[in-house]
């Protein structure tokens, strides 16, 4: 059955719900913001693209998906984002902290360029924290919510993708981790779903592959299909609805048994 398939919304598992997915013009992002919204839920994509969110919310309708610019690294922004959320919905439900970037190369930690390695944690460490610091203040004074970030196969693992990209996965982690423990006594969820390679403008430009298909069932032990958006998605839908209500500080790992064999790809 394609992935897809499973994400039809026979059942809509948010309905009534509110949520904010940064990084959502594209990629998983954008595959989740559209999983959340056919399951009824509104959905508000905070992301740098302008024009190409902008257009995944139309395709989506407007209805169901807005558009708010934010630069997660800008706590301005990210507070921005919160509060037109709620003011136009009057609550936020779920913040999926999904925004993240790769620098492309994989230099030996010898060369490693400093502003570089400082701009992957700023976009995917302190993107995540801003994130969970403003929803969670929302969330706090209902006494439920669900925060979700996105951290990866290498928040577990070493040697898979360039020195600031594991160690702001590694990061994702923790702060996920912490958080979870501090804000389970406002009744709020804090979950992590970690993918391993999917097939989306980010990790085609790391892999310098166009045709990534080419690239699965290399390292994985599971064979016979293929890492898409919509795979997490699902995950991250179970743990944006009702049926995680008691799943907290969990890192959700989508890998097709990847990390039970490997501490890296070489
Ligand atoms: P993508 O490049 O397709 O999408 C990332 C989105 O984040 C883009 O829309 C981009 O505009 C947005 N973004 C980048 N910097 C931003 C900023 N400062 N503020 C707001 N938005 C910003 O990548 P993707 O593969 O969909 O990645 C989504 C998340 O999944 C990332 O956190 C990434 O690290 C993680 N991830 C991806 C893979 C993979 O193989 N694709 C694997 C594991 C984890």
């Amino acid at each position: 059955m394609a992935a897809s398939s499973l994400l039809s919304a026979a059942v809509r598992r948010l309905e009534g719900k509110v949520a904010i997915v940064t990084g959502g013009a594209n990629g998983i992002g954008e595959c989740t913001a559209r999983t959340f919204t056919k399951h009824g839920a509104k959905v508000v994509i905070a992301d740098i693209q302008d024009d190409l969110a902008e257009s995944v919310c139309s395709d989506i309708g407007s209805e169901s998906a807005s558009f708010v610019h934010c630069d997660v690294t800008k706590e301005r922004d990210v507070q921005n984002v919160v509060d037109t959320t709620v003011s136009k919905f009057g609550k936020l439900d779920i913040m999926f902290n999904n925004a993240g970037i790769i620098d492309v190369a994989k230099p030996d930690i010898l060369d490693n360029d400093v502003s570089e390695f400082e701009q992957v944690l700023r976009v995917n460490v302190v993107g995540a924290f801003l994130g969970t610091k403003y929803a969670a203040r929302v969330m706090k004074a209902v006494r439920r919510g669900s925060i979700i970030n996105t951290a990866s196969v290498c928040s577990i693992t070493g040697g898979s993708a360039s020195h600031a990209y594991t160690s702001s996965k590694h990061g994702v982690l923790g702060l996920m981790r912490n958080a979870a423990v501090e804000l389970g006594q406002y009744g709020i969820r804090v979950n992590c779903v970690s993918p391993y390679v999917v097939a989306t403008p980010l990790a085609k430009n790391f892999l310098k592959m166009d045709d990534i298909d080419g690239y699965f069932g290399i390292y994985e032990n599971l064979k016979g299909a293929n890492l898409e958006p919509e795979d997490v998605a699902a995950s991250a839908l179970f743990l944006a609805s009702d049926e995680s209500k008691y799943v907290s500080g969990h890192n959700m790992i989508i890998d097709g048994g990847f990390t039970i064999t490997n501490s890296g790809f070489s």
